[in-house]
């Protein structure tokens, strides 16, 4: 992977989105990569766009050495400004489900961020979790490469000492989702959707068969895309 040295540059785009990933965004404590509060980052957080600010217009003049790319490319318009933020980007960061895996336009079948341009890295989630983000940002100024956590949400449910949904007869995707959320959805007694996306090995099959025991095929399926956990 490129390493990255100061000072570098950032451009925040945002595509379809109910805004949430885009709020995280602004919430980041973007001073933490400034040079006066630390020696961590010079990175330099040049724009802060929406896709409408960019309206009517068909190229961006600079380059950046990262481009954040939040929310799902909607029609040729989107499509063909992700391809063009591509050209002016070093690294590709799509944040949030939107993003990664369709989120919550996964049913529109339209492709997703990653079949229209390459996206070097990926944090997942709905929101994004502002930490996880951070951290990953700043592994990628010193040239780390970026790791997600491999372990499935049912790790850290177990930590968590909750009561299994599915030991229950409840429906739950926690064993082939990516973890990293603290099975928040869980503590609070409800079922993880997969918004965080499959984690390496998925065994969807075996989870299909597990849940084929509790309730009808075409629910599990309609469980599996709601975030669009089976379009990456
Ligand atoms: S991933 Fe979730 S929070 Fe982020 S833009 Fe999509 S729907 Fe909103
Ligand atoms: S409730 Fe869901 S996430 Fe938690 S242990 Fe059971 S299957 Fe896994
Ligand atoms: S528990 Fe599942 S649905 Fe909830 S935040 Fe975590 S990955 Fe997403």
């Amino acid at each position: 992977m490129m390493e990255i040295h100061p000072k570098k540059s950032l451009a925040i785009f945002s595509l379809t989105s109910c805004g949430d990933c885009f709020g995280v965004l602004k919430n980041v404590d973007w001073g933490r990569f400034s040079p006066e509060r630390s020696v961590l980052t010079k990175l330099e957080l040049q724009n802060f766009y929406d896709i409408d600010d960019l309206r009517g217009k068909n190229k961006i003049e600079k380059k950046y050495d990262i481009v954040i790319i939040e929310g799902h490319p909607r029609g040729k318009r989107q499509t063909d400004f992700a391809k063009l933020i591509r050209r002016q980007a070093k690294i590709v960061v799509a944040i949030g489900a939107c993003a990664h895996q369709g989120g919550v336009y996964a049913k529109t079948n339209e492709p997703i961020l990653k079949k229209i341009i390459r996206v070097d890295h990926t944090v997942p989630g709905c929101p994004v979790d502002r930490n996880e983000l951070s951290r990953f940002l700043m592994d990628l100024f010193w040239g780390k490469v970026p790791r997600l956590p491999d372990l499935s949400v049912c790790f850290e449910c177990r930590q968590n000492e909750n009561d299994c949904l599915l030991k229950k007869g409840k429906l739950c995707l926690g064993p082939i989702t990516r973890g990293g959320c603290d099975s928040i959805c869980n503590n609070y007694g409800e079922a993880c959707l997969g918004c965080r996306g499959l984690k390496p090995d998925a065994n969807v099959e075996k989870m299909t068969e597990i849940l084929k025991s509790i309730t009808p095929e075409q629910d599990i399926e309609k469980m599996m895309t709601i975030f669009g956990t089976l379009k990456e």
